[in-house]
């Protein structure tokens, strides 16, 4: 593993057990995934809901045990770490949730809300302690005034500002923003993204940005992660994948991307059957909606394979290159 790679993501599964009927099941919600995450890097994943991005991102936090596969943060393998050891590096791994209203505790303030990892993680006490929840609500754009205000008083982009301060109170070297701007409005998304990426530059930290679909990941993004039921198909640099998406389902996605200048108008360019990560097809998961699906592509599974440098996908049609 280089000096520079923060994380490490190794065959990685995440099964659930379900039951359909009287059979026992299981839901692979997470199906065999590697990459890895460079020391100050965001890595973007999308995907539609339901594709795994979400428990991709609780496995390799610890918040969800894996089936299989390895995690491997800062060069230690933390995939079984349990007690203390594990909450030695749950210091390390920060989240930022999607729903900032209910990852709130509406009884706390926001003090107490900042407060309380400080005084797990933390050895800081009395003014020092005080000092510090001052100065997490100033980098974050609030103030002193706000420390005694409950989570309802704060606008939607103030509470997930607040969960921002929360996640980074601790000095962290990752975090995993999970859909942290999906649930505010518009108008309030940037501000949340530039706070994000300006936090970033400070603290060197690194990010997994998790979001449903492209125009969000974009300009917070270095590379991107595409993830299909439960499978990476493609993975490059974020101008890379914009400028020349090589998987179809990557392409059908920025389809769907209003552009500026023109009407919103948010195309559907996918259609066709998605199948159910309960029981998922023999050959490529995305056969029944590609337009260029083939005999092989029904018989055989493509695995990620790196077609220009740097940049990844799964599909039969870059076999030959
Ligand atoms: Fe389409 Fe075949 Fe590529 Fe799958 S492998 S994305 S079905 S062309």
């Amino acid at each position: 593993m280089s000096a520079n790679t923060l994380i490490e993501i190794i065959d990685l599964k995440k099964y659930f057990p379900i039951r359909s009927g009287i059979r026992k099941k299981l839901l692979k919600a997470v199906d065999g995934v590697n990459f890895r995450i460079r020391r100050g890097e965001t890595f973007g994943i999308v995907g539609e809901s339901g594709c795994g991005k979400s428990s991709l991102g609780r496995t390799i936090t610890r918040l969800y045990d894996s089936t299989e596969g390895r995690i491997i943060f800062d060069g230690v393998d933390i995939t079984h770490l349990r007690g203390s050891a594990l909450r030695s590096y749950r210091k390390k791994m920060q989240i930022v949730f999607q729903d900032p209203y209910s990852s709130l505790n509406p009884g706390m303030t926001a003090a107490e809300i900042l407060g309380e990892p400080l005084k797990i993680h933390s050895r800081l006490t009395g003014p020092e302690h005080r000092e510090r929840i001052e100065e997490l609500l100033h980098i974050v754009g609030l103030g002193k005034a706000d420390m005694e205000k409950f989570p309802h008083e704060f606008s939607g982009g103030q509470r997930q500002r607040i969960g921002v301060a929360r996640a980074i109170s601790v000095k962290p070297d990752f975090v995993l923003c999970d859909e942290p701007i999906s649930a505010l409005d518009v108008s309030i998304r940037a501000q949340i993204v530039n706070t994000l990426v300006s936090l970033q530059r400070e603290l060197h930290l690194s990010y997994l940005f998790i979001a449903h679909d492209l125009s969000m990941v974009r300009y917070i993004s270095h590379r991107i992660g595409v993830m299909y039921l439960g499978k990476l198909v493609e993975v490059a640099d974020s101008a890379d994948l914009y400028r020349t998406p090589l998987h179809p389902y990557t392409g059908a996605l920025l389809e769907s991307v209003p552009r500026i200048g023109e009407e919103l108008n948010f195309k559907a360019p996918l259609s066709g059957e998605v199948f159910s990560p309960v029981d998922p097809p023999r050959g490529c998961r995305f056969q029944f909606r590609c337009p260029h699906a083939t005999d092989v592509c029904r018989e055989m599974e493509p695995p990620l394979k790196e077609q220009a440098p740097g940049h990844w996908a799964a599909c039969h049609l870059h076999e030959s290159r």
